[in-house]
């Protein structure tokens, strides 16, 4: 399985609901950084192991709090499966870094367990089932670029014309997303916070396909948060801006920072300069939309 990370493009938070969640109005997009996600049957009995290697192996529990295995026992217990199965995630993408990471692990084990146990279920029960896991895990399974409405979880896709190149500037550590939230409400007076919306221009930006366009319509109101409790990106998100990025902003609930480069050449001029600065801990770069969780076709033996 091949499972990508989401940035959002615009990210507008809510005041809190009742049940503490955030509303949401967020275009979501999918990028071609990857964690793959191996899956095998286990017929002997029902147990869900997971092995995580890679980047950031060091950094994902591999116990029953993974969002991986979260995911394969939910299947189990709705659907009264008596199989098991061994998971490996080779992790790329950053741990805690506003991409979604381990959501699109829950995703890619959802699809991959599926058709692992013979079970045949919809897309819509997949997605059922995703939204019971966590906010992001429906759209980590649609991918390409989407409106995320409720806390993210109603996704209805967007259309985007053409490619628009990324780089990304992973920090050291990791932001938890509660606490950011937290520092969000902090931050702002709430009787000034208005019904989540998407900006129109984002979305004509994405149609029009031009990069020029879309660096002026991006937006995350987490971003003030995650500044607050990391000063230190601003410096970083400054740098990229510096260099030539068409526009910087963290991702998500950070501390990742994501730039958006003109074309495939600036986006590797622009990673070569963020990955010299000595401001993060590693650089990468993706183009996006890419389709969500996907089985990828087995290895041929020559
Ligand atoms: P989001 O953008 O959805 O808010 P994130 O990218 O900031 O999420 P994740 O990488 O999903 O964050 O990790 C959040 C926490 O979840 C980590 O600190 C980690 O301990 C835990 N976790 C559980 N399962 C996984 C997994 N499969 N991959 C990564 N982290 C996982």
């Amino acid at each position: 399985m091949r499972s990508p990370a989401k940035i959002n493009l615009g990210l507008s938070v809510g005041p809190p609901r009742p049940d503490g969640f955030h509303p949401l109005a967020t275009i979501y997009q999918a990028v071609a950084l990857y964690d793959d996600v191996t899956a095998v049957v286990r017929d002997d009995d029902s147990s869900v192991s997971v092995e995580v290697v890679g980047d950031f192996a060091n950094d994902v529990p591999t116990d029953e709090t993974n969002l991986a295995v979260r995911a394969a026992q939910l299947l189990q217990a709705e659907y009264d499966v008596e199989e098991g199965v061994d998971l490996t995630i080779r992790k790329t993408i950053p741990v805690a870094g506003g991409m979604a990471g381990g959501s699109t692990d829950a995703a890619a084990t959802l699809v991959a367990c599926n058709r692992l146990w013979g079970l045949q279920l919809s897309q819509s029960e997949l997605q059922h089932i995703a939204a019971e896991l966590g906010s992001d895990v429906p759209f980590c399974l649609v991918g390409h670029t989407a409106l995320g409405r409720g806390r993210g979880e109603q996704v209805t896709e967007v259309m985007s014309r053409g490619t628009f190149h990324w780089v990304f500037a992973i920090a050291d550590g990791g932001l938890s997303t509660p606490s950011v939230y937290r520092e969000l409400d902090r931050l702002r007076p709430l009787r000034r916070v208005e019904t989540p919306q998407v900006r129109p221009e984002l979305l004509s930006a994405l149609l029009s396909g031009q990069p020029g366009a879309l660096a002026v319509a991006l937006s995350n109101d987490l971003q003030k948060a995650a500044l607050s409790l990391r000063p230190e990106l601003g410096d970083t998100l400054q740098f990229g801006l510096d260099k030539g990025a068409l526009a910087a902003q963290v991702s998500g609930s950070g501390p990742t920072c994501l730039f958006l480069a003109a074309d495939s050449r600036s986006a590797v001029d622009l990673a070569v300069e963020l990955a010299e600065s000595g401001l993060c801990r590693m650089v990468r770069q993706a183009e996006g939309p890419v389709p969500g969780a996907r089985i990828l076709p087995a290895p041929v033996n020559r």
